[in-house]
């Protein structure tokens, strides 16, 4: 790579680390990215997410998952993570948005907060996959999108598809105590053509 001179955002080996990455997981595309953050936080800005929205968030996670919320603007709104996956509980944020959660043209709303809800953001702590199929049925019944911080889990499945494969956008993250490190880095995996194009010009301008 140091020989072709080709060090930055593009080149040949961005790109066939990109087509591995999207063929080891098996989704659409994959757009390497300068850390896991930056992965996040794009993420976020693809799925809708706006300022002053809120973003529902795991209690139990690194806190860049709550800083890429922060960084669109909008607010991290943590619930609970359950005892089998250590991740967001399913069960108990149906419960929560039935009680806190009003459905109005605009969205998802937060009765409490007045402000919108967007998106849940799950994270698949230490490789263990969040219980991803009542997650997404409560994203449909919500009017949320389905972002996943997939920072733990390269390499796991989820009803044999892997992490990263089930929101509309998924980050992975290649810091040094990750699973596969590049020194720092990150990638936005997405089934959707046109957010992987968007990713790219957003992450490269
Ligand atoms: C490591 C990690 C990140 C952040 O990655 P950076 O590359 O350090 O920005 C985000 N989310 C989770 C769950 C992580 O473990």
């Amino acid at each position: 790579c140091l020989d072709t001179g080709w060090v930055s955002s593009v080149g040949k080996f961005v790109d066939r680390f990109e087509q591995q990455l999207a063929d080891y997981t098996g989704v659409k595309r994959a757009v390497a990215v300068v850390n896991g953050t930056a992965a996040l936080h794009v993420c976020l800005q693809l799925a809708g997410v706006e300022p002053g929205d809120e973003v529902l968030v795991p209690t139990l996670t690194f806190i860049a998952t709550a800083n890429a919320v922060s960084y669109c603007g909008a607010v991290p709104h943590f619930v609970d993570s359950e005892e089998k996956t250590l991740g967001i509980d399913p069960a108990k944020l149906d419960a929560y948005l039935a009680d806190i959660a009003e459905l109005r043209p605009g969205g998802c709303f937060n009765k409490e907060s007045g402000r919108r809800i967007k998106a849940v953001l799950p994270m698949h702590t230490f490789g263990h996959p969040v219980d991803l199929d009542p997650l997404l049925d409560i994203c449909e019944r919500y009017r949320l999108e389905l972002v996943e911080d997939a920072a733990e889990s390269l390499g796991s499945t989820y009803k044999g598809r892997h992490t990263g494969h089930w929101g509309k956008v998924s980050a992975l993250i290649f810091n040094v105590k990750k699973i596969m490190t590049t020194g720092g880095g990150g990638a936005i995996l997405t089934n959707d053509e046109e957010l992987g194009e968007l990713a790219k010009h957003l992450t490269t301008t």
